[in-house]
Parts: structure tokens; C-alpha cells; sequence
């Protein structure tokens, strides 16, 4: 089969290698899409060893025994391996399961190829009326952003900043708006997005050439009930901490792996009430509720998937999606 390997320094090479064979308990699957994501972008310099993609759906072409999904099967890819069992497996937070550490696409190979093995319990079923693109939309894009806005009791709010709107904070958005959020504020760099945002009703800020706490504080006077950070840097962190409102909450949802110093005046954190969240992923039941979402036409998903690549064009892709003039962008093998 075709699968694509990072070489470092942004060198991708396609190669043929021999299709996996699936385990006990593993499914074969046939990828019909995988997403292009942001968190790729330090192993596109650095190399990597294995198949890189981890936003992936496609249809189960292998069921070796003991495995429930059965073959033809639609299925997005839950990249967190987890054990199945303990109490956090149990109610399908297979994110927080402590005993099988690892993500599907980074610890085993992943979707830019041609077929990935995927354990049984990884395979999320997609509904009739769900294509592909939108079961691949479901992970990264609104599963990440949905379970940061489920933690922060997002409905609540009456006010939300989304600092920076790549295909998380995107999802961000649609979610906040697919909630009834009447004020939602998005603070970004790309022309490109923050029109998108404003189609969804987003009140755009171009934090390029506008103020952004004078542009909030100009509305609400206090900050905003909700700041979502899906940016992953410190200043940013710093930005929200300054900008909610004393009793308000702050989603992190961007990527961060550095050391998070709030050295700020205490006046912004300290003394303030603020609830600072920090998600990772999503649960099994939120993946099931977000397709419920899509079906009765309460979340629109269509404008996050912008370009789609075939898997022998994927460093175009990444070139599209660095640019920053696209969202989530998908290659097909
Ligand atoms: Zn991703
Ligand atoms: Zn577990």
C-alpha cells in the first residue's frame, strides 16, 4: 500500500510498504480520509519513525475475532488507546484511561496510508447521514473543542472570546454558536477565517490591526464569560486570564507543552474566581451527541473542511494548511 513517512525538515516521502495485518481484536481499516492537523507540524521538521496521521475515518475492510464492529462498518478513528475496563473506560472516557497509555497515529501507525489497524474499541461508528469528511471533522475539530466547552458549561455564557480560530478554535466557534451563545468573539490573524467566523455569527476581531482588550472591554466592561484559548502559547494564556470576567471561566484548548508561569499582577488571577480548564480529547458518549448535533441540523460543520489532497500531494497540503488561509484539510488516499 501507499503511505506517507516525515523525513525532517519538511520532507515527505510516499513509499510502498506492505499492508498491516490486524490483530486479535483489531479492525483492518480502508482510510478514506485523514485530517490535516497543527500538532503535526513539530514531527514534519523533526521526522518521525512511523505512518504520522491521527484524524481518520474510513470503512472496516478486516475483523479479525472478538472484535464487535463488523466489516463495511463506517468508523472515525478514537485515537486514544485505552484498556476497556476501569472506571474511566467504563463511562467512555477513554481519554483519561491511565492503563494503556498512548494515541493511535503517534505510538502506532496512523492514517496516511492507504489501511491502519485500529483496535475494535478505537472504531466509533458513524450514522447513516454521516460522511466521511464530517466523521473525520468529529475528532480534532469539534470533539476537541466540544468536550472544553462541555467541561466549561459553555451554555451558560452569554459572552465568549475565542482566541484564534485554526480548525479547533473554528470548532470552537460553531459549537458556541451552535449553543445559542449570543456573543461570541473571535480574535485571529487570517482574513480568510475571520470571515468564516462572521458567517457563523461570530463577531470577528483582526488582532493584527485591532486592539482586543480595548475591542472586549469596549463591550464588557467586566471581560467576557468564557475566553477559549485554542492557540497553545503563553501570551495567550496570559490574554485570557486578563480578559475573562471575575467569576468567569477559561477553556484551554490549544496545544501547550511548555511550562505555564501566570506570573501576572494578582489583581487578573489571584483574587478573581476564575475556573481554569484544561481538556484533552473527548469522551465516547460526546462523539455520539456531536453526530446527533450534525443529523438535526442544530451544528453546521460544513464551511470547517475547506481543501482536500490526495495522499501523493500531501506536503501541498501541509503548505495549504500552513499558510493559514484554510481549516481542517483533508487528505484522501
Ligand atoms: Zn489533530
Ligand atoms: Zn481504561
Amino acid at each position: 500500500m501507499q503511505a506517507a513517512y516525515f523525513r525532517g525538515n519538511g520532507v515527505i516521502e510516499l513509499c510502498d510498504v506492505p499492508r498491516p495485518v490486524p490483530g486479535p481484536g483489531e479492525l483492518l481499516i480502508q482510510v478514506a480520509a485523514n485530517g490535516v492537523c497543527g500538532s503535526d507540524r513539530k514531527i514534519l521538521e523533526g521526522g518521525f519513525a512511523r505512518i504520522p496521521g491521527h484524524e481518520v475515518a474510513g470503512t472496516v475492510v478486516e475483523a479479525t475475532e472478538g472484535c464487535q464492529t463488523p466489516t463495511g462498518a463506517r468508523v472515525a478513528v478514537y485515537i486514544p488507546r485505552h484498556c476497556g475496563a476501569c472506571v474511566y473506560c467504563q463511562a467512555g472516557q477513554g481519554n483519561l484511561c491511565p492503563h494503556k497509555p498512548g494515541l493511535l497515529g503517534w505510538s502506532t501507525d496512523g492514517g496516511y496510508a492507504e489501511y491502519m489497524v485500529v483496535p475494535d474499541r478505537n472504531a466509533l461508528p458513524l450514522e447513516d447521514g454521516i460522511s466521511m469528511e464530517q466523521g473525520v471533522l468529529l475528532l480534532d475539530t469539534i470533539g476537541t473543542s466540544s468536550h472544553g466547552l462541555r467541561l466549561a458549561r459553555c451554555e451558560t455564557a452569554q459572552s465568549a472570546l475565542v482566541i484564534g480560530a485554526g480548525p479547533v478554535g473554528m470548532g470552537a466557534v460553531a459549537y458556541l454558536k451552535a449553543m445559542g451563545i449570543p456573543d461570541v468573539y473571535v480574535s485571529e490573524l487570517s482574513p480568510y477565517r475571520l470571515a468564516i467566523a462572521e458567517k457563523y455569527g461570530a463577531l470577528p476581531i483582526a488582532a493584527d490591526q485591532e486592539d482586543v482588550a480595548s475591542r472586549i472591554r469596549a463591550d464588557h466592561p467586566y471581560g467576557v464569560d468564557l475566553v477559549v484559548e485554542a492557540v497553545g502559547a503563553l501570551l495567550t494564556i496570559w490574554q485570557s486570564l486578563y480578559l475573562v470576567r471575575p467569576g468567569g471561566v477559561v477553556s484551554l484548548v490549544g496545544e501547550y507543552w511548555g511550562k505555564v508561569e501566570l506570573e501576572r499582577p494578582k489583581s487578573e488571577w489571584m483574587i478573581n474566581d476564575i475556573t481554569l480548564i484544561r481538556s484533552f480529547y473527548f469522551t465516547i458518549p460526546e462523539f455520539h451527541e456531536n453526530q446527533r448535533l450534525i443529523l438535526n441540523g442544530k451544528l453546521d460543520v460544513s464551511p470547517l473542511a475547506s481543501h482536500s489532497y490526495p495522499l501523493a500531494e500531501l506536503r501541498a497540503a501541509y503548505d495549504a494548511f500552513l499558510s493559514g488561509d484554510t481549516l481542517k484539510v483533508m487528505v484522501t488516499p
